[in-house]
């Protein structure tokens, strides 16, 4: 086991902190501690608000066109170590390489729409709103800014926030999930060698009490969060109360209905994808399969069928197509679902609970399982289950399908499989989710436009990224000018007034 604790970034520099507190960092594939992060403590905190208390004054001053370029820099560098990174990734999340890589791909499209920072924070202008007076806007950047991230996306959610932060001039303070920490250290090696003065930003690591330091303190003007709903309904009541802006993305039970007119292979294809990609650790991740009339038998066969055959194995193999989960206990949780599926009634078609992985049984390895004929009340459907898990439900009729999907009290995204524009168009319209696909299983929002969700999967008033993340990191000033006429009429003698 390898004793080396993963650092702090602090003003610029490596440090393992004041904390005394350590926690494990697994390898999932082998379930072996690989080593140990430092957890924080209020004084690393306060160290961290120093250096971006002393750091804020000159970058927000800096035009956005010589922070956009320190972002293209570091654009270059994070493409150019994309390898490195991927590797870090999969070593502490589990998830396969090539997956790892297209996260990397989506965080890296939110550097590139933050490089065009001059431009995003252009103003609006009216002149003469009356005679001889003019009226414009203008954004300015908030100061201290934290994000608090989560393990299934180490690299692109972090992305999704600090670019956005730093382009609109703000200084940011990550603090990364606790169970894969190493990425965000080497992004803030990257943003140094770019060019990004110190403190502007900078990784604390910890756990809850790191996280209840930052909403309660007074020197941090914004939260922006991602992780699962309680945690998410906590840090925005309590940073709100605090006086904070907070944007605090929750969990998420993404629905795709399956109408009897779709490509039938084609939806299964993307359904598999959804469902056990990234063993079903993603926010976007279908997790439930809303057949509609005669295509529910076809479409739990098909399914069925390729389940039963995913390749499952170490995430450096590269003929894997589903890693491990992040953690034992994770695992158990997953496991003690699928259990609780079959005693409340639900048809386990596939049962992935004991599947072990040869040469690596101390790994958190567990099979991609399928559920037909769930309905509402089971706790299958209820919790985030966060796993490679599909339930699939069956309903008679479009009506009923979508008023299912809208009974969810979550809505992040949502999918339909159909050949058939009018229904597609009827579930664009009428469906209560932040992020909709048309045959597309997983729309997450490209960088130019915004990533959220509506109910229980967001809590705040703005998405991630994209306008929506422009507006969240900056407020508003509005500018009415008028100057009295002086020296273009020539001298005055007399003693102004206000005539
Ligand atoms: P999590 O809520 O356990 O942790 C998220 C962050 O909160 C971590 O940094 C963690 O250290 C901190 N945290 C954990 N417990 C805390 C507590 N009691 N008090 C204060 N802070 C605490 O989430 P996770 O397991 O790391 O990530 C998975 C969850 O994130 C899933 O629910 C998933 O749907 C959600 N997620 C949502 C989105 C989205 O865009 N809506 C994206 C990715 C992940």
């Amino acid at each position: 086991m390898s004793t080396h604790t993963i650092p702090h970034v602090i003003g610029g520099r490596h440090t393992e902190g004041h904390g005394t507190r350590r926690s494990d960092v697994f390898n999932p594939a082998t379930g072996e501690v690989a080593c140990q992060v430092a957890l924080g403590d209020a004084e690393d905190l306060e160290a961290a608000i120093a250096a971006a208390r002393q750091a804020f004054p000159a970058w927000a001053e800096t035009p956005p066109l010589t922070r956009a370029r320190i972002l293209f820099r570091a654009r270059g560098l994070i493409e150019a170590r994309s390898n490195d990174l991927a590797a870090i990734i999969t070593a502490e999340h589990g998830k396969v390489l090539s997956d790892a890589k297209g996260e990397i791909m989506r965080g890296l499209e939110v550097v590139e729409f933050a490089t065009a920072a001059p431009e995003i924070l252009k103003g609006e202008y009216t002149e003469q709103v009356s005679r001889g007076i003019d009226a414009w806007t203008m954004r300015q950047p908030l100061g201290i800014a934290a994000g608090i991230t989560p393990f299934n996306f180490p690299v692109m959610v972090p992305l999704w926030m600090a670019p956005m932060a730093i382009a609109t001039g703000n200084c940011f303070i990550l603090k990364p999930s606790e169970r894969d920490p190493s990425a965000s250290v080497l992004l803030a090696d990257i943003f140094k060698e770019a060019g990004l003065p110190d403190g502007v930003f900078q990784v604390v690591h910890g756990d809850k009490d790191m996280v209840n330091g930052i909403l309660e303190h007074s020197a941090i003007a914004a939260v922006s969060f991602v992780g699962s709903t309680p945690i998410a309904k906590h840090v925005y009541a309590t940073g709100t109360a605090a006086g904070k802006r907070v944007q605090a993305l929750g969990g998420a039970k993404n629905h795709a209905i399956v109408m009897p007119d779709c490509d039938l292979e084609k939806t299964v294809d993307a359904l598999i994808g959804a469902a056990y990609g990234s063993a079903g650790e993603r926010c976007m991740a279908i997790s439930v399969a809303v057949a509609v009339g005669p295509v529910a038998d076809p479409l739990v066969a098909m399914i069925a069928e390729r389940a039963r055959t995913l390749r499952v194995g170490p995430s450096t193999d590269e003929a894997s197509e589903m890693g491990p989960v992040v953690t034992a206990q994770h695992r158990a949780k997953i496991r003690a679902l699928v259990d609780s599926g079959v005693e409340q009634g639900a048809t386990l078609v596939v049962d992935g609970r004991d599947l072990v992985v040869k040469d690596h049984a101390g790994g958190f390895f567990i099979g991609g399982s399928l559920f037909d004929h769930v309905t509402t009340e089971m706790e299958i459907y209820r919790e985030e289950i966060f796993g490679p898990v599909l339930c699939v439900m069956r309903a008679p009729d479009f009506e009923t399908a979508l008023k299912l999907v809208n009974g969810s009290p979550y809505g992040n995204g949502t999918a339909i499989f159909t050949r058939d524009g009018d229904s597609a168009r009827a579930f664009t319209h009428g469906v209560t989710a932040g992020m909709v696909g048309i045959n597309v299983p997983i729309p997450v929002p490209m960088a130019f436009h915004s990533f959220g969700g509506w109910k229980d999967s967001l809590f705040g008033d703005h998405h991630m990224h994209g306008p929506e993340g422009v507006r969240f990191f900056t407020r508003m000033k509005a500018v009415t000018q008028r100057w009295p006429t002086g020296i273009r009429s020539g001298a005055e003698f007399a003693m102004p007034t206000h005539g």
